[in-house]
């Protein structure tokens, strides 16, 4: 048996003497496990580390029915949502590292100042050691393997714990992560608030933690007693402002939004209409009924509610405006229709907290400066989308709003790309990741000096300071 298990207490692994507590939790005994093989710097090879993202590669491959079924389980997913949203998005993160590996670790030299010279200096990428990663459930697999990618490349031991809102998932990461990736230094730990409680008491040295602002709190809190260091990836209100209402836009707009039924952090969470919002609505109706048919909610490609908890607290946020399309649900499967809503109030919980579901508030503004007030008067989204073919408008949308990032006419596609970083600002979050920016944010880069003392060269600074050496000092530093 090994560190991936669910419940039951962990064996000790390979050789290594028992831990020093005599009657540590299940916890502190992989932490201890982990923490000695992090020491002894296993994970720092190249091979090492190109090795164990090409296991975590073959375990999707050869598991992918296993994690497709369990998504299907926790959220309704459908397959080829499940394909190209989760796994796909981890195997690409899998193959731009293992593309880009030696290039990202390789130290890069730095100018020396002429007072210092000879010597050599420059910066190399470090592993940090031990990484915490806490997922959330909407996209239960992404947000753990994700961060897990760039630790690996990093050089880091990890633990991943994935949501209790997303059983299924969780259970499958922990049965078969253990079959691929070397348990010295990775392990998966499930459970609910009480284990991430007990993990976040630990010492780490980075905690990647992906979830709602109200939790990295107290995430943020734990990790200040160890002065750990934190990526927060959150979420918030993403805007977006629409100035032309072709049913392309339309269709973007509807697709990014009510994929995975709106569960989704970068998801447009309501719309700034410039002027008349019939037309839009009229189109986004029928991008809907193309997508869904006329009855989503026993659509197959149709995602559900991850708890009855939601469920409920979307059903109240329908009441804060005129639903003027969709608004069906169905409490037995936790399904609500994607639904359109106007005339909302803006002091009501849809337009103050993250949606996060299927329902898309419209609100009319008259000028595009009064929707870049309206995002201004707000936290700072994950992303703000803007709908507009007008460079003018892009410009001053690009210059104006303060976002994680900023998209033009593609809503959503921002995630793909490994070269952007993906990460909020302000209250959406801190710190980003995928591609190279989760390799460097996993990784120390560390100074590194060397400079013989076959030359003294640097006798010309040391004191007493006399008149000529204070010139020399002065032309050299
Ligand atoms: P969640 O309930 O699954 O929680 C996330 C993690 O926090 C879980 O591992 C959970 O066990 C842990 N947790 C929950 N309560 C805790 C507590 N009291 N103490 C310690 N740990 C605790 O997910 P959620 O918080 O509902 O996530 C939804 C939020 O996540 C939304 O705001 C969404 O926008 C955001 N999100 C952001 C991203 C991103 O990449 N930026 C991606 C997905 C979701």
């Amino acid at each position: 048996m090994g560190l991936f298990t669910s419940t039951p207490m962990p064996e000790p692994v390979g050789d290594s003497a028992p831990p020093v507590d005599e009657h540590p939790s299940r916890i502190a005994t992989v932490l201890n496990h982990l923490r000695r093989s992090a020491d002894a710097r296993i994970t720092h090879p190249r091979r090492f580390r190109v090795q164990q993202l090409r296991a975590l590669e073959k375990m999707l491959e050869e598991h992918l029915d296993d994690f497709l079924q369990a998504l299907n389980d926790d959220l309704g997913k459908s397959p080829t949502e499940a394909k190209f949203a989760e796994v796909d998005v981890v195997r690409a993160e899998i193959d731009f590292a293992l593309r880009h590996l030696a290039e990202w670790m390789d130290s890069t030299g730095v100018k020396v100042p002429l007072a210092l010279q000879p010597a050599i200096a420059k910066i190399e990428p470090r592993p940090l050691g031990v990484v915490l990663i806490l997922g959330a459930w909407n996209y239960p697999l992404q947000l753990v393997l994700a961060p897990l990618v760039a630790a690996i490349a990093a050089g880091n031991a990890a633990v991943i714990k994935p949501s209790e809102l997303a059983p299924a998932t969780s259970g499958a990461l922990a049965k078969f992560l253990p079959l691929y990736l070397d348990e010295r230094v990775f392990a998966v730990i499930e459970g609910g608030v009480d284990t991430a409680t007990e993990l976040l008491a630990a010492r780490w040295d980075h905690i990647f933690y992906t979830g709602s602002e109200r939790v990295a709190k107290i995430v943020a809190m734990a990790a200040a007693k160890h002065l750990t260091p934190t990526t927060l990836e959150l979420g918030g209100k993403s805007p977006a402002v629409v100035d032309n209402h072709s049913p392309a836009t339309a269709k973007r707009l509807a697709y990014a939004k009510f994929m995975n039924a709106g569960q989704t952090c970068v998801a447009p969470d309501y719309i700034l209409c410039i002027g008349d919002a019939a037309p839009l609505i009229s189109r986004l109706t029928q991008a809907i009924t193309s997508f869904y048919g006329k009855e989503p909610i026993t659509h197959q490609d149709f995602g559900r509610i991850a708890s009855r908890q939601h469920f409920d607290r979307l059903l109240a946020m329908m009441e804060q405006g005129e639903v003027v399309a969709g608004g069906e649900y169905d409490e037995e499967t936790l399904r609500i229709a994607p639904t359109i809503m106007r005339n909302v109030s803006l002091d009501g919980t849809l337009m103050t907290e993250e949606i996060f579901g299927p329902i898309l508030p419209i609100v009319e503004v008259k000028t595009f400066e009064e929707a870049l007030e309206f995002i201004a008067q707000r936290p700072s989204p994950l992303a703000a989308y803007l709908m507009s073919e007008s460079p003018r408008l892009q410009s001053i949308f690009s210059d104006r709003v303060r976002a994680g990032a900023i998209v033009h006419n593609a809503p959503l596609a921002q995630m793909v790309i490994p070269t952007l970083p993906f990460g909020g600002v302000g209250a959406s979050g801190t710190g980003s990741y995928h591609g190279k920016h989760g390799f460097d944010r996993l990784s120390q880069m560390r100074s590194e000096l060397n400079k013989t003392t076959v030359v003294d060269t640097l006798s010309a600074i040391y004191p007493p300071y006399s008149w000529a050496k204070r010139k020399i000092i002065d032309r050299l530093l």
